[in-house]
């Protein structure tokens, strides 16, 4: 494919205004794009030349950029010249057409003797570019891509200059390539049975104008590839990281294909992620739960194939190496661990763990010592004194040949065990909120962040944010929020108060003293409310907040009573929610007292405006 074309495909991705033509016309570019090609294509679309996995990036700044265009624009144009249009335009891509730089030397844009570039070309020149190091390779990059850019006409230079940047803004995210691989390739055919089985990448090939027609369906002209080749294609992508691989094999293989692409050592996957939730959250959701400790520094994902094995099924021996969360390779900032893993695994394997410095006693440092040591290039064997590291290894991807990733948490975990030995303790599990409170108490005292719950049974799905792991970490702020209301309590608590409405100061200018009285008085809305604590008192604390609110009850229906304004609780709670129930907007999850704020008065309880920001809204 000449790289011009793809330039005007790229334009007119960027004019189409609907997420659904775009996947289409995504679709269509991919089934018109022939060979190799395909991948490259699929990447450059994201604006990338190497895959998610590849840790090779081109390494072009925004100011090498600048500089090969104004070099490519001719003797009178400057880098400067090239910014103060940057300035103007907002966008490089912008920018690098203005300049027409076929016409600066004379030639028209397609006229004869044009130098035509492909995108086979320009993927092997970028790669070459990327691989540029040492003395003299800021220079040789600039006149590669000075070269490029000579070559280019105005629609090419916009997509060179974005594609070298890493942006196309042609409005082509990750979800829309993926959907559209599926289309392109993975759609039911037009009258077809129904057989997606076949996958066979020739039987789309020229007929793809046809499938832009709905057969006989009477919904939107929409997407036909079915959630099934969608689900097919996202796993691919999750094992491969590369979306011009997956592109490729959904066309050549289909569904059997990319069913059949599995886990590679020495190719990182997107390491699985957390949500915050709750003791009960995990209780509720998974019965039985995984308790692990959640330490507090770097995550790893370790790859090894040790000498002399598994060279069938994992391609060689292979050096232990670590990547980092976003898949840089940190392996020789971190020595010891890798001589760790290549001390104890036997078999090649793909780990998922947390790397954590900590003092001569083995106790675990604050997470800022790991970054001291974590993507360090210089001095890695003075920091090597300094910072000691240890390795907490918490899941198994892949051993001896056989990936886990559709494998229950606790078979994973014992084979962490078996390949790790003494790295992993057995994995803990508890079923009822008390054990996990403990654990968390034990987890906190031995100076770590938390702890994560995480479903026994879940598979690890690699880039997923879900709620199979979910973290717990301590309240990190707890609120001081103003009695507006109580209940009566119940059974031998009946004759106290027994749970406490909390307010929140609403107005901007805080509230004065006076406003307090005239609040009770006419219902004037000073505070809003937030939330109920009712948890975390014993009786002598009932007893004592009875008989302070008591006199400043001014109305009781049933067992609720309106109170004014008067005494401030310190409240702790495990999140804060945005919520229809209550005045502010927003509600405490699992609030608990955790003491009575003598020193504050109502007028120094928290704002909404804090509460907004604790909850992550802009204030
Ligand atoms: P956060 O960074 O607060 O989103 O918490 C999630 C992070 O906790 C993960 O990405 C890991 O780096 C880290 N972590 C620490 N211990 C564990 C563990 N036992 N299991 C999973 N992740 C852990």
């Amino acid at each position: 494919m000449e790289f011009a074309t793809f330039a005007a495909r790229a334009e007119e991705l960027a004019a189409e205004p609907g997420d659904i033509g775009t996947t289409l016309a995504v679709a269509d570019l991919l089934r018109a794009t022939d060979g190799d090609d395909l991948a490259t294509v699929t990447r450059f679309l994201l604006g990338r030349v190497f895959p998610a996995h590849d840790t090779r990036t081109l390494d072009i700044g925004p100011a090498l950029c600048r500089e090969s265009i104004a070099r490519a624009a001719g003797p009178n144009v400057t880098a400067a010249d090239v910014e103060d249009r940057l300035a103007s335009a907002g966008e490089i891509g912008a920018v690098a057409a203005g300049f027409d730089f076929g016409g600066q030397r004379g030639l028209a844009a397609f006229g004869e003797g044009r130098d035509v570039l492909t995108v086979a070309e320009l993927d092997g020149a970028l790669r070459e570019l990327a691989a540029a190091s040492g003395d003299g390779s800021e220079s040789r990059k600039l006149d590669a891509l000075f070269g490029l850019f000579n070559r280019c006409d105005p629609a090419e230079a916009t997509f060179l200059a974005r594609l070298v940047l890493g942006e196309m803004r042609i409005g082509v995210g990750e979800g829309t390539v993926r959907d559209a691989v599926a289309e392109a390739f993975l759609a039911v055919s037009a009258g077809g049975d129904g057989d997606e089985e076949e996958g066979d990448g020739d039987e789309e090939e020229g007929d793809g104008d046809e499938e832009e027609q709905p057969d006989g369906d009477d919904t939107d002209p929409a997407l036909r590839a079915d959630d099934e080749a969608v689900a097919t294609i996202e796993r691919a992508l999750q094992v491969t990281n590369d979306y011009g691989r997956v592109a490729a094999l959904a066309r050549d293989e289909g569904l059997t294909g990319l069913r059949a692409e599995g886990l590679e050592v020495g190719r990182p996957v997107q390491a699985m992620l957390a949500q915050a939730g709750t003791a009960t959250d995990a209780v509720e959701s998974f019965g039985e739960v995984a308790v692990e400790t959640k330490f507090d520094g770097a995550r790893v994902q370790i790859h090894y194939v040790p000498e002399g094995d598994g060279d069938e099924a994992d391609g060689g021996a292979l050096g232990p190496e670590l990547y980092s969360r976003n898949m840089d390779d940190v392996t020789d900032a971190l020595p010891e661990i890798a001589e760790r893993v290549a001390d104890r695994a036997d078999v090649p394997v793909i780990l998922d763990g947390e790397v954590v410095a900590v003092d001569d006693g083995g106790d675990p440092l604050p997470f800022q010592e790991v970054l001291r040591r974590f993507r360090r290039k210089h001095d890695v064997d003075r920091m090597r004194d300094e910072v000691s590291l240890r390795l907490h290894a918490f899941d198994c991807l892949h051993a001896d040949g056989a990936d886990f990733l559709d494998e229950p948490l606790r078979a994973r975990h014992d084979r962490l065990v078996d390949v790790l030995p003494g790295a992993a303790a057995e994995l803990e599990t508890a079923s009822d909120v008390e054990a996990i409170e403990a654990a968390e108490a034990a987890a906190l005292d031995a100076g770590h962040e938390g702890v994560m719950l995480k479903d026994p049974d879940a598979a690890y799905t690699p880039g997923d944010r879900g709620r199979e792991w979910l973290k717990r970490k301590p309240d990190v702020e707890t609120l001081d929020a103003v009695v507006v209301g109580a209940e009566w309590g119940e059974g031998r608590r009946a004759d106290l108060f027994g749970t406490f409405l909390l307010g929140v100061r609403a107005g901007a200018d805080g509230v004065s003293a006076e406003a307090d009285s005239r609040r009770a008085e006419t219902g004037d809305d000073e505070f809003a409310t937030i939330g109920k604590v009712a948890t975390g008192l014993t009786d002598e604390e009932l007893a004592d907040l009875t008989e302070r609110l008591e006199p400043h009850v001014v109305s009781e229906d049933g067992t609720e009573l309106a109170i004014r304004p008067a005494v401030v609780l310190e409240v702790g709670y495990e999140e804060i929610q945005t919520s229809p129930t209550y005045s502010s907007g927003y509600a405490l999850r699992f609030p608990r007292f955790v003491g009575v704020r003598e020193d504050k008065s109502v007028a120094d309880a928290d704002s909404l405006e804090r509460v907004a920001r604790l909850a992550g809204d802009a204030a």
